[in-house]
């Protein structure tokens, strides 16, 4: 079962009134204003109802310890990066839950750079609060608050200047577009950024009530009026995407959802066909990003799961593009996180240079199928499972960054413990559903007969 509040080295995260507190919450802005030092916090919310109380509680946590608050307002996490990233600001607090459904809320800490904390700096928020070493502040040390309200503006002035851009051809295509905010930060930047590019509208869920139309997440269960309402009304394209706009899902003009695997893969394929140069995703998205960066003479690089791993990877190595296959696509010209306006831009761009449909790109593309299972493994230690399939499995093409990742000639499979609950993740990719299958069930049954 979830537990009701999860403390980990990426920030906070529970279920309000069930654990999420108004003084977990402030120790924890305590804790980050502690390590951010004095200087300008940049702090958005996304939609939810109990955005408002969070954000007074971490307002308040901030100022004890002399950091300056900045109210963004509602806005999406992207929004929030750039508006660090492009100001002297020393840190920033996203108060969003992503995915989670409406009574969840969570923090989502960044750095000077408007990029998400490092596990370095994660476990020292951590240890800040579990040894409460806050740096409160005299009364005339106390931080002072104040409101940005041009954050929203800021963000799509960056995206505008992609240089892969060519607004009038865009505008002159006059797109049909349906798109979907699930009600949440979305309906606060899409539809300017929509009316910017010419496109005529359909849109499902655009106020930022908080209350979501249907479960957050991108997933095309989730997805079914946006994929009817795409085919029924004759739009070219359908964009979903999660309450804090960092993950993007497409519809092409059939109805079909491409799978969120697919975006960060159609933006790769576009990019790189403008810009040659490094990729990076993490270690479970698909193979299609490589066979299309391959095709172009273009490396991927393979990181840690998680937006960060993948951000730092990019800005070591110089990448064009990167990315996460939950529809996350990271452009470094506006900001290293991922960014589903950045998606909508560069994918509007790549329909109207290509002239071809949403579904003819999509299937021009190598095809995979992922499946995503879990076993449960009881008191059995998953370290010694992993340690074991790694020993049964040395003399394959072995990534062992984060879990264990198997590559064969057909597919790959991804086995992770998880830190939170006692069970094993076990992602299979190949080209059918019935050969990920087979994969998926050797390793569980593997997993299954291991005694550790
Ligand atoms: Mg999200």
């Amino acid at each position: 079962m979830t537990k009701p509040v999860m403390i980990s080295v990426s920030g906070i995260r529970g279920i309000v009134g069930a654990g999420l507190s108004p003084e977990l919450l402030v120790n924890y802005a305590s804790a980050v204003g502690t390590m951010y030092g004095k200087g300008k916090v940049m702090v958005g919310r996304d939609s939810r109802v109990t955005g408002e109380m969070v954000k007074s509680a971490v307002f308040s946590g901030l100022a004890a310890v002399g950091c300056d608050p900045v109210d963004l307002g509602v806005c999406s996490t992207p929004t929030v990066q750039v508006a660090v990233q492009e100001s002297d600001a020393i840190g920033g607090i996203v108060i969003t839950a992503s995915h989670n459904p409406k009574e969840w809320n969570a923090l989502k800490l960044l750095s000077e750079k408007g990029m998400f904390l490092n596990a370095e700096q994660g476990l020292k928020v951590k240890s800040i609060v579990e040894n409460s070493q806050y740096n409160y502040q005299p009364w005339d040390g106390i931080g002072h608050a104040s409101v940005y309200g041009n954050a929203i503006e800021d963000h799509l002035e960056a995206i505008f200047a992609l240089p892969y851009l060519d607004v009038d051809t865009i505008r002159k295509r006059k797109f049909i577009v349906a798109y979907d905010c699930v009600n949440g930060a979305g309906g606060t930047i899409l539809p300017q950024l929509l009316d910017y590019f010419g496109c005529e509208t359909i849109p499902l869920n655009v106020e930022p009530t908080g209350i979501f139309a249907h479960t957050p997440e991108p997933r095309p269960e989730n997805l079914m009026d946006l994929c009817q309402m795409v085919k029924g009304k004759g739009a070219d394209i359908g964009f979903a995407v999660d309450p804090d706009v960092d993950r993007l899902a497409i519809v092409a003009e059939t109805g079909e959802f491409i799978g969120e695997e697919y975006t960060v893969t159609l933006a790769t394929q576009f990019v790189l066909s403008k810009k040659k140069g490094p990729v990076a995703v993490n270690l479970s998205t698909t193979r299609a990003v490589e066979d299309v960066a391959k095709a172009l003479g273009c490396d991927v690089y393979r990181t840690k799961v998680g937006e960060i791993h993948v951000a730092q990877k990019m800005e070591e190595t110089g990448c064009v593009i990167g990315g996460e296959g939950n529809g996350g696509v990271i452009a470094p010209e506006v900001h290293l996180g991922r960014d589903a306006p950045v998606g909508i831009a560069l994918m509007l761009q790549y329909l109207v240079e290509s002239g071809q449909s949403v579904s003819a790109l999509w299937k021009a593309l190598p095809q995979y199928t992922i499946i995503k299972e879990k076993i449960e493994i009881g008191q059995k230690d998953p370290d010694k499972i992993l340690k074991q399939i790694e020993t049964l499995h040395k003399n394959d093409s072995l990534n062992i960054i984060d879990g264990i990742k198997i590559d064969y000639e057909e597919g790959w499979v991804h086995i992770r413990k998880s830190n939170t609950e006692p069970i094993i993740r076990v992602m299979a990719e190949a080209k059918s559903q019935d050969k990920a299958k087979v994969l998926s069930d050797r390793f569980l049954s593997l997993i299954d007969r291991i005694e550790a």
